[in-house]
């Protein structure tokens, strides 16, 4: 039986190593903090997952959750006048085919942890090292690095032409708060872009305590919603978020006139350059391990989509996994596994990447017509849960204006 370590026990972790044990594999996860521990802990993420992503989850019979997390079913976009008063230039909403789902991590991974265990999975609480990768890559046939944003990730080598930004493009703070005024018709994403300043969009979500909305803000660096420095303690972070509200959007501040933190620990705020890595990593002996999910493709949460990418990364590796049957995972095997997720991530990237500079003049065009075409607005919505049918129409001027006249005509 062939045996598989996996560093770090998150979305992509997990995800695959249920994969793995559910295909015959010997499985080992190593994992810094125990299933307790997180569900004690700070929330991790804002982690709203869209349909295909929660398919691979369903497909291995491990979403627990789409019966009883509030669904996300469409998405909002909105931005303020720029003169200031409380009206808004672009205002839209399309729906989503399938419903998405955010489960709080600190939900999630503690029920997957033990779902590991009961398949017969190794599970090490450890914070694994680079002596411990060459003692297990000795060991076994082969090691996957899933640590996310973890220091052991660094092994991989930065790739420069396929990262786009070498610093953090938003300050990011999440607040996780009950008792919010839900959005009329129906629940969606409400997105709200305000111009250099930065993005403020909110969801319900499933949190250790039961519903809730996740609040997440991604402020422009050294603008007026770069102001998390000085913010101390839960409820002034609460104050806080609450103040950028009435100061920058007035019809979110009106849903939040009731609100209180899910628990102290429903807070978060920092800030991180989305950086994707070469992913093989060569330890100090010549063995190689393979990186997946934030620990090689680490994107901003702008467009939601690293628990999204995760998930479908752990589907697409699992498959290149039992596709191999007994050939060794050499290095054109690594390469090439990755290079499949790749195919689909490189517009992910592409797209959550232009969303962190100011919108050039076309992508406001399009954005203010899906205000008055409602296929559109549908089509965009859509978009969050395969990101690749933005392409070319979103990011080239050109087959802009040939969609837009297109979708005129008709
Ligand atoms: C503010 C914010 C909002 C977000 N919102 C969304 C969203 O709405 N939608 C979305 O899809 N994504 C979102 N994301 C991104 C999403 O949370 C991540 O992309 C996703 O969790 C990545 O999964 P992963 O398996 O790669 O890593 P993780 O889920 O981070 O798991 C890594 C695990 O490895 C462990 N670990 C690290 N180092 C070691 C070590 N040396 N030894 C042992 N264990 C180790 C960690 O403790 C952790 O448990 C958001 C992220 C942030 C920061």
């Amino acid at each position: 039986m062939r045996k598989i370590t996996i560093i770090g026990g998150g979305q992509s972790g997990l995800q695959l190593g249920i994969g793995l044990l559910k295909n015959g594999y010997q499985v080992r996860i190593v994992q810094n903090r125990t299933g307790e521990e997180i569900a004690n802990g700070r929330v991790l993420s804002s982690q709203c997952m869209f349909d295909n992503a929660v398919q691979h989850e369903r497909d291995l019979g491990i979403d627990r959750w789409s019966d009883t997390c509030p669904p996300v079913d469409g998405i909002q976009f909105s931005v303020p006048d720029p003169e200031g008063s409380d009206n808004k230039v672009i205002d839209w909403c399309g729906r989503l085919d399938k419903s998405a789902y955010s489960v709080d991590q600190r939900v999630k991974m503690p029920v997957w942890l033990d779902e590991l265990e009961k398949l017969g999975g190794q599970l090490v609480i450890a914070e694994a090292g680079i002596a411990d990768l060459e003692s297990y890559a000795r060991q076994d046939d082969l090691v996957l690095v899933a640590s996310g944003k973890g220091e052991v990730g660094q092994l991989f080598e930065r790739d420069a032409e396929k990262s786009a930004y070498d610093k953090p493009m938003r300050a990011l703070a999440l607040t996780y708060v009950k008792g919010m005024t839900p959005r009329p018709e129906h629940s969606a994403v409400c997105f709200n872009l305000v111009p250099g300043v930065g993005e403020y969009f909110v969801f319900p979500a499933l949190t250790t305590s039961g519903p809730c909305e996740i609040m997440v803000f991604e402020g422009v660096p050294g603008g007026p919603m770069d102001c998390w420095g000085d913010v101390k303690g839960p409820e002034a972070h609460l104050a806080k978020s609450k103040e950028i509200l009435s100061t920058f959007l007035p019809w979110e501040a009106e849903r939040c006139n009731d609100i209180e933190l899910t628990d102290d620990n429903g807070i978060l705020a920092g800030r991180f350059a989305p950086t994707i890595r070469n992913p093989i990593g060569v330890l100090p002996s010549g063995r190689k391990v393979l990186g997946i999910g934030d620990a090689i493709c680490l994107n901003d949460p702008i467009t939601g989509q690293g628990s999204n990418n995760a998930s479908k990364a752990a589907a697409i590796y699992l498959n290149r996994i039992i596709e191999r049957g007994d050939q060794p995972y050499d290095d054109a095997w690594m390469q090439g596994t990755f290079d499949s997720f790749w195919d689909y991530a490189q517009w992910v990237v592409q797209w959550t990447n232009m969303l962190l500079l100011p919108p050039p003049p076309f992508v406001l065009e399009i954005m203010g017509t899906a205000g008055t075409v409602p296929k559109l607005a549908h089509r965009m919505a859509n978009g969050f849960n395969d990101p690749r049918d933005f392409f070319p129409w979103f990011a080239d001027p050109n087959a802009a204006a040939d969609y837009l006249q297109e979708l005129k005509a008709a």
